[in-house]
């Protein structure tokens, strides 16, 4: 999936790249050029989420280094936190919503 992922990103650099994506349209380079921003920064995610499943620590919260549930990592495969840290740290992600993750786990840390 993350592979996947990676070759489609991958492939709109490639394609908002070529010379005929940047025509000599102010408006329209300035869209390519978010485009190509927003690609590159997901495409820097693909890649660290590969080095951590190397590593090993794939999976884990990069903050309170607990495991995030498979029901997050399915819906983003690149997050580097658990829904409640992203919560607390209050970051707003695609996934506002609570997952189940931390319904199971009933201890508090803070
Ligand atoms: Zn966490």
């Amino acid at each position: 999936m993350l592979l996947q992922q990676r070759a489609f990103r991958i492939d709109q650099l490639n394609r908002l790249d070529s010379p005929t994506a940047t025509k000599s349209d102010p408006a329209r380079d300035e869209i390519g050029a978010t485009l190509r921003e927003a690609a590159r920064r997901v495409l820097t995610l693909i890649d660290a989420a590969l080095r951590r499943i190397e590593e090993g620590s794939y999976g884990h919260c990069q903050r309170c280094g607990d495991l995030m549930s498979l029901h997050r990592l399915t819906a983003l495969p690149m997050s580097t936190l658990c829904g409640r840290c992203q919560l607390t740290l209050g970051i707003v992600g695609p996934d506002r919503a609570r997952g189940p993750e931390h319904s199971r786990t009933a201890h508090r840390d803070i």
